[in-house]
Parts: C-alpha cells; structure tokens; sequence
C-alpha cells in the first residue's frame, strides 16, 4: 500500500483509457467459458475429425472443426479458445508445432493431445510443450469427454482465479486513490507508535515526504503543547464508541517548509480520528493491539478565524491591548490567587491629560496614532505578568498583580509620569500628553474586580480633579467626596430639575464705542455642596452622558427670558451670545425649537448669535450647514467659536455661513508687552478681513491685548479686563451703568 498512484484507476477511468491499459494489462478473460465454451478439434483425417466432432457436440458442446495442422494455425489466431483437442502426427504442421506456437503465442487455451502416437516419446514432448492432457487413439468416448470436461473445469477455475484477481487489484487502486486525493491526512501507526503509512497529503501539509517519516514515532510531529494529549489519543483499545473522533491538535511543520501560516508559525492545527487495529476486531486485547490508523483534516483556516474572532472579543483592536473584558478576566483570577497567597496586588486607572485635545483638533487618524505611541511606552514600563490594557478611549487600565508595599507601585508609576513625560513627535508635531493615575489596591481598596476598577477610576478623577498629571492612591474619603463620575452624572440629571443651574453672561464690548454691545451665557452649576461649577467641571459628563442638549436647551430657555427683559428695560441693541453642542445641533428639530423659543419671549431672531465650534462643524459639515443656513435666513448670527485651535481652513470657511470669528483665547494671551506670539492672531485678523468676517476676541485680560486687538481692527472684546461672566441681576447693574467707554476710549495706558 505505500507506494504512491494518484492516477485513478481502471474502473474510473473513461472507455478509450481503459483500452489502451487493457492492451497492457493482462490478457482479458471471457466470460463465456462457463456458457458457451470454445472448443477447436483439430485433425487431419475428415473421417476422424466428423466423428470428434459429432461426439463432442452430442454432450451439448459447439466446438470449431480444423482440418489439418494450418487451418488450425489460422482459427489459433483468429480467435481465443478455452480447449483445443490436437491430432499430433499430421502432415505440414504437426501438433507438436502447434503446441509450439501456443506456447511461443502465450496462448491460455488447454491443450489436449489425442493422437494414436502411442509412443512415450511423442507424449513426454506433448506434456513438456504444455498440454493439459492425453488421449490416446482410438479414443474411448468416455474418457475423452471427461478429459475434455476436466479441461473446461480447470480453465473455469483459472477464469474464476483470473477475474477475482483483477478485481482486487482494481478495488486496490481504487482504495489507494480514493487515500492518496483525500484531503485529509490518512496515516497508520504500529503498535509502537511509529508510522506505517502515510498518504501523498503528508508532504503539502507539514512539509515532509512520505520516506521521511515513515517509521518514526508519531511524537516527532506533534507540538510540544500536544504531545500528553496525542499520547492519549494514541493509547491503545481505541475502537467502537471509543475511538478518537475530531480531536484537534496541533502538528509541527518542517522547518522551511514553504507556505507556512504567519498565525500558526510552524504548527498547523488538525482535527483527528484515530481507531485502534486489533488482530482479532472482537477481541481487544493488549496483545492483540497492532497499532492505529486514522484520518488529520488541516483545520487551520478555521482555527485562524476563530483566533481572529477570540482576539477580537478579547483585544482593543487599535493598540491591540487586552481590552476590559480581559483585563477583568484576569484580575480576577489575580485576586482569587492573591487571597490564597496573602499577597497584594494593584489596578491602577489612568486617563491622558490633554488627548482630547489631540483629537478634536488634529483629527483621529493623529489621535489614533498617539494612542498607539502611548500604549507603547506603557508597555516598556511593565514587568512581565503585569497585564495592559485599554479601557477605551484615552484610558487605560494596568492590573500589577504582584506587589509588596505601596512603594512598588509608587515606582511604577512615577515611571510611567516621567515616560509620559517627553513629548510624542508625530508628522512634525510635538504633542504633550500627561496622565492622571489613580490607584486600587488589594485588599484595601477592594476585595472584588468591580470595586477595585470603580475605585482606581474615583481616586483618577480626583487626580484629574486637582493637578492632573500625578497619581494618587484610592482612600475611602474619595468615597465620600462626591467626585465619581456615576454620582456626578445622577446629580447633574437631578441639577436641571431641581433648578441648580444657573446662567452667568459675560458682556461683549464694542471696541469702536465702548458700549456693551452683547452678552455671552455661560452656564453654572450651583452645587448644593460644591459651590458654584464651572462648565469644565461638568460639561465633559454632560457630553458623554448625552445630558448637554437638555442643558442647552434649559439655557437657551432662561438666557432668551432674560435677554427680553432687558430690551424691555431699553437695551434694544443688546444681543445675547449662546453656546451649541454638537449634540444638540444633532436634533433634527433644534432649528424650529430655537425659533419657537425666540418667538415665545416676543424678540426676532436678529438678537441671537449662536456660537460653535470648528470641531462640531467639522464633524458633520454636510448635516449642519444647511441648519446653520436656515438660522441665518432667519436673521441670526453664526460664529465660530474658539476659533484657531481647530482644524480649519480658508476653503472649508467659504462654504459655511458665519459673520463671526472669535478668536480662540489661547492667541489672545499670547499676546505679549514684547510682541511675541501675535503671528496668529495677526492672521487670524487677516483671514477675517479677506472674508469679510467680524471679529471678536475672548479673554481679553489687560491693556496690552486690548490695545494690539484694537489696532488690528478687532470690532470687539470679550474678557476679564472688563467682567468675568456674572448673573443676571449683576450684569443688569451693568448694563444701567455702561461702565467701559473710558477704558476703551482712552485705555492706551496699562
Ligand atoms: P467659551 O464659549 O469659549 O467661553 C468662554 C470661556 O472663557 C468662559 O469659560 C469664560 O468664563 C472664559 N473667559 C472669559 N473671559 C476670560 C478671560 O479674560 N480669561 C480667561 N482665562 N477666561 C475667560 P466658562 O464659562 O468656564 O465656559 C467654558 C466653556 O464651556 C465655554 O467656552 C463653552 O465652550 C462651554 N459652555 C459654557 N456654557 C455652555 C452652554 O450653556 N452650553 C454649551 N454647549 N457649552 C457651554
Ligand atoms: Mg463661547
Ligand atoms: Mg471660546
């Protein structure tokens, strides 16, 4: 069976190929031997041949008649015979001749001799020249039939023998093909293990040939990580119910076998059978125990996309770290074996300082790109058995599961500050990131995965709350600050209820008169506890939560009612500045409601400008613009909020409808006594111009900004050097009083 055909064989092939194989095969046999035998009577008196003839035919024989030694020659060769009964003294060509050319001919026919040579000679040359029997002249019509059925019988077998033969050869070529262009590997093993046969897969699936491996053990390809389990599967009584079906195992490769899988590197993953060989099937005794045969189906494709999709489920596809699920997995376990050991262990939570700022301003892709770099430096601060990972994103989560003191945590994470530290240079730009780290550890801060991660995110945020850039251990009092972002969100639904927030303004100054030309609303929150907040301290929940529309529109509702009442008091002019949300300019509404809010405290649209950002543009142009279109049909004033930190450009600004750039506070205090740093807004000044634009400037602080705004032709000013965002009732006061022109007018002082 080891010898190699992938030639299909006789039965499968088509008629024409199995006529040329039959022409070099073995010679057909006729079926007709056991019907219809053919017999030829051979001799040269007529007399002696009719009276053959007439008696063979009488036993229901239908035999061919050759008169003399040629005739015989020439019905030899024109067809095959099953017995030849042969006169041997005959003139020209005798029987001996004929038996001579039978045997040269390779002919099959049984040759009987019935001759009145009676001679010892004459019979000794018969036999020897291969006749089947003899006869001897005048013949007794008993024994001539039963010599010439005694030839038919043992042709018969010979027939039988032949046919069956050719069957087995058949149905072996047949096995060996059906083995050898199976896609499956089909090996045999002897009662030791070691190969007894292998079919052709053996060479493309692991790269070695078939001489290679046939005797030697079946360990040599199995993966180390295999080889208990193969041991098992291999194990003798392997039969019936208890034969090995679809194991899946890994085998070795040749080394430099072409075509390896990059995710298998040199293994490639297989299901088996295998059944064990007993001398006697009934009987599976470890004696009778002959060895094993079965089948290995290369199952990699199947086992790539499974890793695939488990990497997936398990992995942050970006930085390709353990995602949450795993991290959790794993802390788990590394606090179940802390508990056993007594030992302790840390999570610590840490959130990029400023990679929001990344993000929004130099797009994902850059944002992307940062994470990645990010990821990496943290890896090279961990020691092994330390687990990574990202919780999504700017945070991460990193679990040391083997920890003695505080200070081994200390340590790693002043590590990470100091590692975070440089900046990260990507396409020219030199971005600074710091991180804000809180710490849990086990048992202190939590005996449960769910508690240590919460409190490692509390003691972040208090990090975050404070300085940034530091970390800070989890301790209970955090628990009882209400600093979590989970108590923060629940208190901020009840704010807008309960009526905490609050709308401050901050007046806008026309540069040309001094007057108080505007007012932006700002929002505050009036903590019952914290004191008055700044947007900054809850916005961020606001928008990741999807609270901020509410919080807009509250706002919008209480700035509107406002604004009236001032007009009512005589400030027709004023106009009131507010705030969009992406989120809110999301709603498919926002633009009638906004309309409808104006109408309803009796003012027109003319008396509101609406301020975005550049990013919240960029982010949805093709749904914003035409609202922003329909606000300014209506008579409303667009600007671009904080206007410079984005990512914006002359072509993108032509198709957006705006009438105001507000430059970004940032410019403004770049603005320096010794001129440095004014090349933007210089620009930005220019680029408003161009577009015909008006410009306002926020966080305006002192004379100097003033005076450099002023003389590039800002038209105005918002900032501190003339109020901090008030209430209502203090900018009231303001108002009645109009307390800037002497500032504006003559401000050329310090
Ligand atoms: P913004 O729209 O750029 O608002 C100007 C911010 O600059 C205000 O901060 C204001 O208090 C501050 N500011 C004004 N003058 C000066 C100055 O001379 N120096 C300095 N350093 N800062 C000055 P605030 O009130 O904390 O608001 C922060 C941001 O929160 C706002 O930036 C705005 O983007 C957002 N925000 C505030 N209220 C709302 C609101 O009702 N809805 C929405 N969607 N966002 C709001
Ligand atoms: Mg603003
Ligand atoms: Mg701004």
């Amino acid at each position: 069976m080891a010898e190699s055909s992938v030639e299909p064989p006789a039965v499968l092939r088509s008629g024409a190929e199995r006529d040329d194989a039959a022409l070099a095969g073995p010679a057909p046999v006729r079926d007709s031997v056991r019907e219809d035998p053919a017999i030829l009577l051979v001799d040269d008196n007529p007399d002696l041949l009719d009276s053959l003839f007439e008696l063979v035919s009488l036993h229901g024989f239908r035999p061919d008649k050759a008169l003399g030694g040629r005739q015989a020659l020439a019905l030899l060769d024109s067809k095959p015979y099953d017995v030849v009964l042969l006169d041997l003294i005959m003139p020209e060509v005798s029987g001996h001749d004929l038996l001579d050319h039978a045997r040269r001919e390779g002919l099959d026919a049984k040759l009987i001799v019935v001759s009145g040579d009676a001679s010892f000679d004459g019979v000794q040359h018969a036999l020897h020249c291969g006749a089947f029997d003899y006869v001897r002249k005048p013949y007794d019509p008993g024994e001539l039939i039963a010599t010439l059925e005694l030839a038919l019988r043992q042709r018969r077998l010979e027939h039988d023998n032949r046919r069956m033969q050719s069957q087995i050869r058949e149905s072996e070529a047949l096995h060996r093909f059906i083995v050898n262009t199976s896609p499956d590997l089909v090996y045999m093993l002897d009662r030791n293990g070691c190969f007894t046969f292998l079919n052709d897969r053996v060479e493309p699936l692991l790269g070695y040939s078939r001489e290679e491996l046939l005797g030697r053990h079946f360990s040599e390809i199995i993966d180390p990580e295999f080889q208990d389990v193969a041991r098992n599967l291999f194990a003798e009584r392997r039969t019936g119910r208890r034969a090995t079906t679809n194991f899946e195992v890994r085998l070795k490769r040749r080394r430099g076998a072409p075509g390896l899988r990059v995710v298998q590197g040199l293994g490639i993953w297989v299901e088996l059978t295998a059944q064990g060989i007993y001398e006697d099937p009934r009987e599976r005794t470890r004696d009778g125990f002959l060895g094993t045969y079965g089948t290995a189906r290369d199952i990699s494709e199947r086992k790539e996309a499974q890793e695939v999709i488990n990497f997936q489920a398990y992995h942050d596809l970006l930085t390709h770290l353990p995602n949450r699920a795993l991290l959790k997995d794993r802390l788990s376990l590394a606090i179940a074996q802390a508990e056993r050991n007594e030992r302790r262990l840390a999570v610590m939570f840490l959130d990029l300082d400023r990679f929001k700022v990344v993000n929004d301003t130099l797009g994902h892709t850059m944002g992307d790109r940062l994470l990645k770099a990010v990821a990496g430096r943290l890896q090279g601060c961990l020691r092994a058995g330390d687990t990574l990972s990202r919780f999504g994103g700017d945070e991460f989560m990193l679990l040391l599961p083997d920890i003695r003191t505080r200070d081994d945590v200390v340590v790693i994470a002043n590590k990470i500050l100091q590692q975070l530290h440089a900046p990260f240079v990507l396409d020219g730009h030199e971005l600074f990131v710091g991180a804000s780290i809180g710490i849990a550890m086990y048992p202190e801060a939590g005996s449960s995965e769910e508690a240590l991660i919460q409190n490692a995110d509390i003691a972040m945020y208090h990090v975050k709350g404070r300085s940034k850039n530091g970390f800070q251990f989890f301790s209970e009092e955090m628990n009882h600050h209400l600093s979590t972002r989970l108590t923060l969100e629940r208190e901020l639904r009840n704010a807008i209820a309960a009526g905490q927030l609050e709308v401050f303004y901050q007046p806008q100054v026309r540069l040309a008169s001094g007057s108080i030309s505007g007012v932006e609303a700002l929002v505050r929150w009036k903590h019952p506890e914290r004191g008055l907040l700044a947007p900054e301290a809850f916005l961020p929940i606001a928008l990741e939560t999807g609270l901020i529309p509410q919080i807009d529109e509250y706002v919008q509702r209480r700035a509107l009612e406002d604004l009236a009442a001032w007009h009512a008091r005589g400030h027709q002019a004023l106009r009131l500045s507010v705030n969009l949300s992406a989120l809110q300019l999301e709603q498919d509404s926002f633009v009638e409601r906004l309309l409808r809010e104006i109408a309803r405290v009796g003012l027109t649209p003319g008396a509101l400008k609406v301020e975005i950002t550049e990013n919240i543009l960029m982010r949805d142009m093709e749904a914003v613009v035409p609202k922003l279109r329909r606000l300014q049909a209506a008579g409303m004033q667009i600007a671009i909020d904080d206007f410079g930190t984005g990512y914006s450009s002359l072509s993108y600004l032509r198709q957006v409808p705006i009438d105001t750039l507000k430059v970004d506070r940032s410019f403004v205090a770049d603005i320096r006594a010794d001129q440095r740093g004014v090349s933007i807004v210089d620009a930005i000044v220019a680029m408003a111009r161009g577009l015909k634009l008006d410009l306002i400037a926020e966080g305006v602080e002192n004379r100097v900004q003033l005076r450099y705004l002023k003389a590039q032709g800002c038209s105005e000013v918002q900032g501190f050097i003339f109020s901090p965002p008030v209430d209502a009732h203090a900018l009231g006061v303001l108002l009645e009083r109009d307390p800037y022109r002497q500032l504006v007018l003559d401000g050329h002082g310090n």
